[in-house]
C-alpha cells in the first residue's frame, strides 16, 4: 500500500449505465484501499443512480460503500421524456455546475483534489481544469477499441495543426499501430441503431456531421485526451501490450484492470466480495443450485447483457440450437425479452436446461460446471470470462463488442466468434457447431490452454506487484507529490 500523509479527495464521476459504473466503482475501491486510509472518494452521479446505490447497500445489508461517499449532482427524474442526445446535453448543462460546486467543496482546507471522469463526458475534464485541479480520464472499453477510434479523430480533426496530437500525426513521431482494427465503414456498421441523429442544438460545434452520434461523443472525448493527467483502462498490459505501447506515444495510458471485486482476483481486499450493485435481482441461488448438480466444465451459458436486444428470429434460432446440443445451458434472458422465448421452449427443456432472467454472472464464470460462454462480448462480459479462463462463443450485437470478439478469436485464442450474415443473424448450425467445437472439438484444446493461460496472467496483472497494481500505486504517489 501506498500513499501516505495528507488527505486527497478523489471526486469519480461515471457514465450512469451499469456497463460503465461497475469498473468506476472497482476502481474506487482498489484506489481507497491502496490509499491506505489517505483517499476519501466522492462518486458524483445522477440522483436516480444514488438512489440505487443506496437501496442496494441497505438491501445487501453491507459496508461495501463505507470507503465513499454518493453525491447526486444531477436529477434525472424527468429525462425519460428525452432522447439520447438531448438527455446528454441537459446533463452536461446541469452537472457540470454542480461538478463544479463539488470541487471547491472537496478543495476546502486545501486538500489535494483529482477527478476521475468516465471519458464519455469529456467535458468534466473542463471542470476539472478550470477548478485547478488533477485529472484522469477512464475508459471502460478494451484499449484496441479507444485506438480504433484515432484515424476518426485525425479524418475529423486533421486540419488543426495546433492540436499537439495532429502535429504528431503530421511530424510522423506517431509509429503505426501493427494491430489490425476496424476501419471507418465497419465501425459504422456496428454502430446502434437506436441512437437518433441529433437535432441541431445537440452537435458540439468542434465535430463535423457525418459521424454517427455515439461516436461523435467518442471522438469529442479523444480530443481533450492530451490535457488529462493520466488515462486510465479497465485492461491489463499483457492483454493488449502493443495497443498500450502505442498509446503511449498519445497519452499517458495507464491500465488499471481487471477491476473485479477483489475476492475473484487477488484476495487482498477482504472487504470487495462483489459489485455490490445490480441492474436486476440475480436469482443466484438458483442458478447456483442447479450448477452444483453438473458435471465440471459441461453447462453453457448464456447471456447477452443488459442492454442487448435480440430479435425473435434470433432468440429462436438460439433456442433450437440449445436444445441440439449435447450440453446442459444456463441462459440469462431478461424479464422484458422472455416473451420473445418460443412456447413451451422452458418446459420442453427443464431437463437440461435452466433459463433465468438474471444471475451473479461473476459467480457463474466462477463455477466449474461451465465450459463455454455465448455472449454478445460486452467488454465486462470478455474480461470477466478472461479471468475465470472460460471459453467464449461470441456473438456481438454493436460498438465495441465486435472488436472485442475478433480480438478474444484471433489475438487471444480464447473462442470462436460465430459466423453471421449481412443482417448479423446467426443461425442454430452456426451456434451448435460453435458449442460443439469450443467443447469437444479439434480447436478445444488450444481455447482451453489459451484460457488458462490469460486466467493466470489476469490475476497476476492485480496481483501485488503486478502491471496494474503497480500503475495504481503510481497514481496515488504522483498524485500525492503533485
Ligand atoms: N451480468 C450479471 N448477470 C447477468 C448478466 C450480466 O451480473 O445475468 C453482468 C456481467 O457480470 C457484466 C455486466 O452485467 O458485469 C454486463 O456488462 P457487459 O459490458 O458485458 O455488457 P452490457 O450489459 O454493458 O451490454
Amino acid at each position: 500500500m501506498t500513499g501516505k500523509g495528507r488527505t486527497m479527495e478523489v471526486i469519480m464521476m461515471p457514465f450512469h449505465h451499469q456497463g460503465h459504473l461497475t469498473p468506476m466503482l472497482q476502481f474506487a475501491k482498489r484506489f481507497a484501499w491502496k490509499g491506505a486510509g489517505s483517499i476519501r472518494i466522492t462518486l458524483a452521479t445522477t440522483l436516480s443512480t444514488a438512489q440505487n446505490m443506496t437501496n442496494s447497500k441497505n438491501n445487501n445489508n453491507n459496508n461495501d460503500y463505507d470507503f465513499l461517499t454518493v453525491e447526486s449532482i444531477y436529477d434525472d427524474t424527468d429525462d425519460s421524456q428525452l432522447k439520447f442526445m438531448g438527455r446528454m446535453g441537459k446533463f452536461k448543462s446541469e452537472a457540470s455546475l454542480q461538478l463544479g460546486r463539488l470541487i471547491t467543496t472537496k478543495s476546502i482546507d486545501n486538500n489535494k483534489c483529482m477527478l476521475v471522469y468516465d471519458a464519455y463526458l469529456p467535458w468534466a475534464l473542463d471542470v476539472g481544469k478550470d477548478h485547478n485541479i488533477q485529472a484522469a480520464a477512464f475508459f471502460v472499453q478494451a484499449c484496441a477499441y479507444m485506438a480504433s477510434f484515432y484515424p476518426m479523430f485525425l479524418e475529423e480533426f486533421g486540419s488543426d495543426d495546433q492540436h499537439p496530437v495532429v502535429a504528431a500525426a503530421k511530424a510522423e513521431s506517431v509509429p503505426s499501430l501493427s494491430v489490425e482494427l476496424p476501419s471507418r465503414e465497419e465501425m459504422e456498421r456496428y454502430a446502434p441503431k437506436c441512437a437518433q441523429s441529433p437535432s441541431s442544438d445537440d452537435k458540439p460545434n468542434t465535430v463535423k456531421k457525418s459521424l454517427h452520434p455515439v461516436y461523435r461523443m467518442v471522438v469529442s472525448s479523444i480530443t481533450t485526451l492530451h490535457l488529462a493527467d493520466f488515462v486510465l483502462i479497465n485492461s491489463f498490459d499483457h492483454l493488449e501490450h502493443q495497443v498500450v505501447k502505442w498509446m503511449t506515444n498519445l497519452w499517458r495510458v495507464r491500465t488499471v484492470g481487471p477491476l473485479l471485486p477483489s475476492s475473484y482476483l487477488d484476495k487482498r481486499i477482504k472487504s470487495d466480495v462483489d459489485y455490490g450493485i445490480n441492474p436486476y435481482k440475480p436469482n443466484n441461488e438458483a442458478c447456483m443450485n442447479w450448477l452444483n448438480t453438473k458435471q465440471a466444465a459441461s453447462v453453457v451459458y448464456v447471456s447477452f447483457g443488459s442492454v442487448a436486444n435480440l430479435s425473435v428470429e434470433q432468440i429462436a434460432e438460439i433456442a433450437k440450437a440449445l436444445k441440439k446440443i449435447p450440453s446442459s445451458f444456463l441462459w440469462i434472458v431478461r424479464e422484458a425479452e422472455q416473451e420473445k422465448l418460443p412456447e413451451d421452449f422452458i418446459t420442453e427443456t427443464s431437463e437440461k436446461g435452466l433459463v433465468m432472467s438474471w444471475c451473479t454472472q461473476l459467480d457463474v464464470l466462477a463455477h466449474e460446471a461451465v465450459g463455454c460462454f455465448i455472449t454478445h462480448c460486452g467488454w465486462n462480459s470478455i474480461i470477466e470470462a478472461t479471468n475465470f479462463g472460460v471459453p467464449m462463443l461470441g456473438m456481438p450485437q454493436f460498438m465495441d463488442q465486435f472488436l472485442d470478439a475478433h480480438f478474444m478469436e484471433k489475438v487471444w485464442g480464447v473462442g470462436i466468434r460465430a459466423k453471421a450474415d449481412e443482417k448479423n443473424f446467426v443461425t442454430c448450425d452456426e451456434i451448435k457447431c460453435g458449442v460443439n467445437e469450443i467443447m469437444y472439438g479439434d480447436k478445444a484444446n488450444m481455447i482451453k490452454e489459451n484460457a488458462a493461460k490469460w486466467k493466470d496472467l489476469a490475476k497476476e496483472a492485480v496481483g501485488e506487484g503486478g502491471s496494474s497494481d503497480k500503475n495504481i500505486d503510481e497514481i496515488i504517489n504522483w498524485l500525492a507529490s503533485s
